[in-house]
């Protein structure tokens, strides 16, 4: 066991109730008539009698309370540039050290990183990390800020409060990567300590939350809205563009007026393609004009920050002025090609505040990964 030197961290250790590695007490559950427990964190809400796991798996009920099973417990730590969560206005340029755990509170047919968020593995978890140790390696790489991402943290969110916590002591960001599938209780917990969040607004119709994702579309723009409008978390958006499901101009069209009305113009919004994968390898890849069509159909609603992802196209994936079209700053899927952005974040050419969170210099970290053991350290 360690100890952390926050006082969140404190407050999670004196709830640990077995010396089970990786098991912590949730505070997020409660007890049912009929004997069961359930698990208030995410609205899946899922009712597990003593030894079942959750929709998750990651976490059960143990001693007629629910745990979480993977505190501390990593699937893999890897420096990425902040640009792959993605994030395109906070601290461009900078290095992100990026982790994830195993398990996910949805079922995306889709999904892109099934081989950690489908894990039944927990025991194979390779690096076992504290929060302050996490922290400290952030910050010896040179790191501006931690990312909890490849599978969502809302599943692990002790661990990532404490995590985030110990980065903030040390003046390091925490950002979150996400589907925003969390109950209002816990999400204004785990908000108040993240820095900057990219949110999945996966489709637009509950046919496809519910048939593709086993989730719910109403949650999710809850999660939005509340972010816009109760926090000062920086964040973006992202939707993964999958042929035939999600992609028709009506739909596109839907988004991104309610994007508009209930986020504003100023919100950044990825549009990313799909690779089959999972349970999905007979739909074709998302062709680049697919991404294109998504985006010019955003921006004509009045979104003014829109871009491409996960394929190569320097003009849709750079930042220009609203105002005056100048470009601000240039990319090229992950990597800055050009930087033209003023003191404060404005336009250098006529001055237009450019909504984020950026450094008068930015950061030169390219579009390298690198893995990092956290064994030894
Ligand atoms: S966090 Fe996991 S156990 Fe809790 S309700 Fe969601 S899926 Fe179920």
């Amino acid at each position: 066991m360690w100890i952390g030197t926050g006082s969140s961290i404190v407050a999670w250790r004196a709830m640990k109730t077995t010396d089970d590695p990786g098991t912590l007490a949730s505070r997020y559950w409660h007890r049912l008539e009929d004997g069961r427990v359930q698990c208030d964190l995410c609205p899946r809400e899922c009712k597990l009698r003593e030894g079942q796991r959750g929709f998750c798996f990651v976490r059960a009920n143990e001693g007629d309370a629910v745990v979480l099973k993977t505190y501390g417990l990593s699937s893999g730590f890897c420096i990425d540039p902040i640009e792959k969560q993605p994030l395109s206005h906070f601290l461009p340029g900078t290095p992100v050290l990026s982790f994830g755990t195993a398990g996910c509170n949805l079922g995306c047919r889709f999904c892109q990183n099934w081989d950690m968020s489908k894990s039944r593995e927990i025991a194979t978890l390779a690096d076992e990390a504290s929060p302050e140790k996490i922290a400290r390696v952030a910050e010896e790489l040179g790191c501006r800020s931690v990312a909890f991402t490849y599978n969502d943290p809302v599943i692990f969110m002790e661990y990532a409060v404490d995590v985030a916590q110990a980065c903030h002591e040390r003046g390091i960001k925490a950002v979150a990567v996400t589907a925003g599938y969390i109950s209002p209780e816990p999400r204004r917990e785990f908000y108040r300590h993240m820095d900057a969040a990219n949110v999945d607004l996966k489709g637009f119709s509950e046919r496809f939350y519910s048939n593709v994702c086993s989730a719910h579309l109403e949650d999710v723009l809850e999660t939005l809205v509340y972010l816009k409008e109760e926090t000062d978390v920086w964040f973006e958006i992202t939707t993964l563009l999958i042929p035939g499901e999600n992609d028709s101009a009506e739909e596109l069209g839907e988004m991104s007026e309610w994007v508009v009305e209930n986020l504003g113009v100023d919100v950044p919004w990825h549009f990313s393609a799909f690779h089959p994968d999972w349970k999905m390898r007979n739909v074709r890849a998302t062709p680049p004009a697919t991404l294109a069509r998504a985006r010019n159909i955003a921006m004509e609603r009045g979104v003014k920050f829109a871009y491409v992802g996960n394929v190569h196209n320097e003009a849709a994936d750079s930042t220009w002025c609203p105002d005056c079209g100048e470009k601000l700053i240039g990319r090229d899927w992950y990597e800055l090609t050009s930087w033209a952005l003023g003191p404060g974040g404005k336009c250098a050419r006529c001055g237009t505040t450019i909504p984020g969170v950026f450094e008068d210099a930015h950061g030169n970290w390219g579009r390298r990964r690198l893995p990092v053991s956290m064994k030894g350290r």
